[in-house]
């Protein structure tokens, strides 16, 4: 293989500002040398003893040919398993110019409304889909997965019903991996659960709440009417679990009285990825949509009184409510949710209900055809899943099935066969060779549908244009282009947004993902079949240890924020094995990231503030006397490090050691180990636990809103306490999973895999250097424009600083979204804002942008400080500034009149922006307020479009 010149190495395309502009910039910050640089800003007593000792960074084509070595270990048969994945054919428009295209992919979460129009509209197509799909009112964008958003549901329900119990009630037809995530929540907080036969065994007095599984997991499908009611007249709420294809068929669960739904959208187009990811949908009732976890995409209206999208209500609401937040859940499942509404666009009603008759229609043939070898069939009504009674065939029809490349969902004493779109005539062969029988479609009779009359759906659903109007592969490949055209992602401009790492996401780190043998793994296969997916995950599990300190990882968490959950549930279960079950105070220092508290929460922990220091720090003397005080309870500090403050406090092992002291254990949230990698190890310095987001520090793109990863790695202590899986263990872990796939998002690991071996020790731990020199570069840039908030007493920040514009609000009534709308006009997405001082802005450029792009971002910081200036000097009012009126969109260059003080020119091409490569937000500035009065989070009527678009 041709080796990499010094000048193409990965590491070097990875890392942006070359060898000669480091020089430059190092004298800018006044450091000698990066290892001077990092010398005067990682304490010296955390560093890291020995190098990563990860060999030789592999080239591209090296990598490459490495993961189809890696992928040629894994089988992939026809997966027959059902519960909740299924085969399913992502169109290839939409796999290209979707999920394979950075226009999307490397967006980040639409918190900037002006600036994510397109994908905010794919959003609520999927939040229309989903409220016509389970006829209920309201639907969010996207949960993490159908057994966290089950999860959700519980709790969801346990908040609005007016049944006081603490029980709630299982359907024994639930997917059992649903069913094991439940039970995980519901022990953490001391409620308990009732698995039965709905039918007998549901006594709605008893319970806040009921979940049914529709069609059930292994196959009927029942009408659960006089539950539902029951469950009403004994104010308990009702939630379903619904398939959205068997909802094109069958009377949707808000006709039957259910308050809530859930489900996974994974067999609209999107890959099984041996576990995901893929979107998990919520909808519940008109009355309980401020209750609901997640986030809504809402409609309002912009400066100009046009329709525009934005996150409506909750957007950010564990900043906001931290411990009292409904959820900890942050990152979803944006990009798959996308995907699945793209495949709704693609289809229509006409074409999913067709794509639903014809799998309702093989597994009935599939059931005549087993009847007439002789087997009895379970369920008398299905959808798409049967259990097949097979006795003491069941070894012999499996090794036969195995033969035929099939896999069967194990039964007790039945197998399950779960068919879907891409179930073609030979696979029913097939299955009939395995049961023994030498069957040709053409010999079966043409049977009824195992449909239950009274079940037959009525109403209409996906009425809305939006799923008429792109039929052709023209309209619907010129529709997606015009959506991503709306937005700002990665692949246009800088996303400087802190403690998010929007950093490169390489093309050859993307490639193994849309690879059938990655793809269309069933998260339940017979282990044997992933021996690729196997190897993989130990080696990267292995180099997480190498990069963190710890002992063992999971790689079950499926965001951050789960990661979290299951962190704090090893520590639960440490605590609780010793018999220390008093021990459930959690010490959350006021900077943490507001899904600390959420977390603590999620798990029955009480939260107690840790003060901070005017230098940002953790006070160590509050946290001293907060850990004498709670000493005899003290189960946990979650503390983040490098601190969301931008700095590495010198007191970190000190803090460790004063939470052991008192019988605490030490959570290190390591969303920032991007400040860390290479240089220092949580693991060594005190901490017990961390999660790791690979969809920050390891480059899994952040697809607009999610996926994402948030794996955990744990002292040895902890391993047995990591999160447990039914199909792993049987059930028998100490402590249950916190998703509903052993591995979590599966096939979006090699993205991080790849990034790690295309690197190598050498490239990591340089690029955690470029990434402070980054920071530190912006912070010398703009300090004489803004003040930068916190440095340690070398002066210097870590991988992102928070520069403060709070004094010039006073001297000129300017706020911070004047200058996070005005960077758009710039060409630029906003820092973060408010979070974690409000009125600031928290900026980290990571190293993957080049001194080019620094620059032109500090011009604009520093354009727009002297327009603050002009504000200042009485130029004109604050709010008759193009300050207050960016960002200015193409109807400002149109408009007849134009009152304004400044030009056109001033407010549209301010001072350093092209005019060829413009990028024009498409709307004006978007009321928020107004959004929230009047709450419309469905596709609005046409005229609409009409308007917006004059
Ligand atoms: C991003 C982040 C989280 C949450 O991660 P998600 O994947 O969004 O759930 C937690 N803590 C910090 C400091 C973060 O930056």
């Amino acid at each position: 293989m041709r080796p990499d010149s010094p000048a193409t190495t990965f590491a070097r395309r990875h890392i942006g500002p070359s060898p000669r502009e480091i020089d430059a910039m190092l004298a800018t910050v006044g450091a000698t040398s990066l290892e001077d640089l990092i010398a005067q800003t990682v304490p010296g007593t955390i560093r890291q003893k020995s190098p990563l000792a990860f060999g030789e960074a592999l080239s591209e084509t090296a990598v490459i040919a490495r993961m189809r070595e890696i992928a040629s270990k894994n089988q992939v048969f026809t997966s027959l398993i059902g519960t909740g994945y299924h085969g399913t054919l992502l169109p290839y428009v939409i796999q290209r110019n979707l999920l394979e295209n950075p226009a999307w992919y490397t967006a980040y979460t639409p918190y900037q409304p002006e600036i994510s129009q397109g994908r905010l509209e794919a959003l609520l197509n999927f939040q229309t889909m989903i409220c016509d799909l389970t006829g209920l009112d309201v639907a969010n964008a996207s949960l993490l997965d159908e057994g966290t958003a089950a999860a959700e549901a519980m709790a969801l329900a346990q908040r609005v019903a007016k049944n006081p119990s603490t029980s709630f009630f299982i359907d024994q037809d639930v997917h059992p991996q649903t069913l094991a995530v439940i039970e995980t929540r519901a022990e953490a907080l001391g409620w308990s659960t009732i698995v039965g036969n709905p039918a007998t065994e549901l006594h709605a007095a008893d319970v806040f709440g009921a979940i049914f599984q529709y069609p059930g997991s292994e196959g009927a499908v029942v009408d659960y009417r006089d539950a539902v009611a029951a469950l009403h007249t004994k104010g308990a709420i009702a939630v379903f679990a619904a398939d959205p294809l068997a909802l094109t068929l069958l009377t949707p669960p808000g006709e039957l009285g259910a308050d809530i739904a859930i489900g996974s959208t994974q067999r609209f187009g999107v890959p099984m990825g041996y576990g995901g990811p893929h979107a998990a949908y919520m909808a519940v009732k008109d009355a309980h949509k401020r209750s609901m976890p997640g986030r809504l995409v809402g409609v309002s209206i912009d400066a100009k009184g046009n329709s525009a999208y934005r996150l409506a209500l909750q957007t950010r609401e564990q900043h906001i409510r931290r411990e009292k937040a409904t959820s900890n859940i942050c990152t979803a499942q944006v990009l798959l949710a996308v995907i699945a509404s793209m495949y709704a666009v693609y289809h229509g009603p006409e074409g999913l209900k067709w794509i639903a008759l014809e799998v309702a229609r093989k597994t009935a043939l599939l059931a005549a055809g087993l009847r007439k070898l002789g087997f009895e069939i379970g369920n008398t009504s299905f959808f798409d899943t049967l259990s097949v009674a097979v006795g003491a065939r069941q070894n012999e029809i499996v090794t036969r099935g195995l033969a035929e490349k099939l896999n069967f969902r194990l039964l007790d004493g039945k197998l399950g066969i779960t068919l879907d779109e891409t179930t073609t005539d030979s696979v029913l062969e097939a299955i009939w060779r395995a049961f023994g029988g030498n069957l040709r479609v053409s010999e079966v009779e043409a049977p009824a549908s195992g449909l239950p009359a009274a079940l037959a759906r009525t109403s209409e659903y996906l009425t809305h244009p939006v799923f008429h109007r792109y039929r052709t592969e023209t309209e619907l490949l010129r529709y997606m282009r015009k959506l991503s055209d709306r937005d700002l992602a990665l692949d246009r401009a800088m996303i400087p947004l802190g403690s998010c790492t929007m950093k490169l996401n390489a093309t050859a780190e993307m490639m193994p993902v849309t690879w059938p043998e990655f793809g269309s793994l069933h998260p339940f296969a017979p282990l044997d079949q992933a021996a690729g997916y196997t190897e993989m995950f130990e080696d990267l599990k292995a180099k997480l240890c190498a990069v963190t300190g710890y002992d063992a990882v999971s790689l079950q968490p499926n965001s951050g924020a789960q990661g979290e959950y299951a962190g704090l549930l090893a520590i639960r279960g440490y605590h609780r094995s010793r018999g220390d079950q008093h021990r459930t105070v959690c010490l959350i220092p006021a900077s943490a990231h507001g899904t600390n508290p959420a977390s603590a929460h999620m798990v029955g922990m009480e939260v107690v503030v840790v003060a901070c220091d005017a230098g940002g720090n953790v006070d160590v003397a509050d946290l001293r006397a907060k850990a004498e005080q709670h000493s005899a309870k003290l189960a946990a500090l979650m503390v983040t490090y490098p601190s969301t403050h931008g700095v590495f406090e010198e007191s970190i092992r000190e803090i460790c050691e004063i939470v052991h002291a008192h019988g605490g254990q030490v959570y290190l949230d390591g969303a920032n180990l991007n400040a860390q990698v290479g240089i220092s190890r949580p693991g060594d310095y005190g901490a017990d636990v961390s999660h790791l987001n690979l969809h920050k520090t390891f480059c899994i793109p952040h697809g607009g809103g999610g996926p994402g990863m948030g794996p955990i790695g744990v002292k040895a202590h902890l391993t047995p306490f990591l999160p447990g899986h039914p199909f792993l263990d049987g059930g028998q872990a100490p402590v249950g999973p916190v998703s509903a796939a052993p591995f979590g998002s599966s096939s979006i690991l090699p993205i991080s895999y790849v990034y790690i071996l295309l690197m190598g020790g050498e490239g990591l731990q340089k690029a955690t250097e470029v990434a402070i020199l980054n920071a530190n570069y912006i912070a010398s840039r703009l300090s004489d424009s803004f003040p930068v908030l916190y440095r340690n007493h070398n002066g210097r920040v870590a991988h992102e600083c928070i520069v403060d514009p709070r004094s010039l609000k006073n001297s000129s009534g300017v706020t911070v979204d004047d200058i996070a709308k005005r960077l758009i006009d710039y060409g630029f997405h906003a820092p973060t804002m408010s979070f974690p001082v409000a009125g600031t802005l928290m900026i980290e450029p990571t190293e993957s942008e080049g001194k080019g792009e620094l620059d032109r971002f500090c011009d604009a910081m520093i354009a727009i400080r002297r327009e603050i200036a002009e504000v200042e000097a009485g130029k004109w009012p604050i709010a008759e500034s193009p300050l207050r009126f960016a960002p200015h969109t193409v109807h400002d260059l149109v408009v007849a009149e134009w009152p304004r003080k400044y030009s056109r020119e001033e407010g549209c091409f301010p001072e350093g922006t092209a005019r060829v490569d413009k990028y024009w937000s498409p709307v004006s500035r978007i009321d928020n307020v107004y959004g929230d009065r009047n709450l419309v989070c469905s596709c609005p009527p046409l005229e609409e479009y009409a308007s917006a678009s004059k």
